[in-house]
């Protein structure tokens, strides 16, 4: 989503990569959490990683019992909207109101901790919006590698096509966006085996896994 020019002007509330002197990655999951989660959790609990979820407000009153999960085994929450939709066309009072605090209530509400992340479905989003978020305290969270696991998540090759993709580009502080959700009702229960491509060759390299929260402490230095 840095094809949004504007967001370089928000340093205090954009963070599209961490920091590039530490071999940081952050595994990210949008959109659920849907039927592909369980599985996931349990993978990214066996392999001992930690990782983000950017829930949609809807799918966390679908899947309550998931949001629990996710909180009991340490990932960090962020919103990612209510439903799925584009927002770029709201005023900023509309998206933040009727869209970014509705779906953190959501979420906070069932997860019973606080959530200051926020990720806007298809990373679009207006300066204004941007303002919104930055006036009232919330982190806008974007990706740096997008290997488009989205894309036909059941087709041959498809594992091996995103895990290639994603250690092509990795870097220290990438944040990888990668799905879990029910959106079109397309099976994603596929990405267990992207985690699974990915985690050892990663380790392998040197890399951490951590969560979007851990990556924003290491971003700002201690005063
Ligand atoms: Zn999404």
């Amino acid at each position: 989503m840095n094809y949004h020019g504007f967001l370089s002007s928000f340093p205090r509330t954009y963070v599209g990569r961490g920091p590039a002197d530490r071999p940081d990655v952050c595994l990210t999951f949008d959109d659920g959490p849907g039927d592909a989660t369980p599985v996931l959790l349990e993978t990214l609990r066996q392999l001992e990683v930690k990782a983000t979820f950017f829930c949609l407000g809807d799918a966390a009153r679908r899947h309550p019992d998931q949001i629990h999960a996710i909180v009991a085994d340490g990932h960090d929450l962020g919103s990612h909207g209510l439903s799925h939709l584009d927002l770029r066309q709201l005023s900023s009072d509309a998206f933040g109101h009727g869209q970014v605090i509705p779906s953190i209530r959501v979420i906070e509400d069932i997860a019973g901790q606080s959530v200051r992340l926020f990720r806007p479905p298809y990373g679009e989003i207006s300066a204004p919006q941007v303002q919104w978020l930055e006036d009232a305290g919330y982190t806008l969270v974007g990706w740096s590698i997008d290997p488009q696991d989205w894309a036909d998540p059941m087709a041959t090759g498809h594992v091996e096509r995103v895990v290639g993709e994603v250690l092509r580009h990795v870097h220290p502080g990438a944040i990888v966006l990668l799905h879990d959700g029910d959106d079109d009702d397309v099976d994603r229960r596929s990405i267990s085996d992207v985690v699974e491509g990915l985690v050892s060759p990663l380790r392998k390299k040197g890399f951490h896994f951590i969560g979007v929260e851990d990556m924003l402490e290491r971003r700002i230095p201690a005063p």
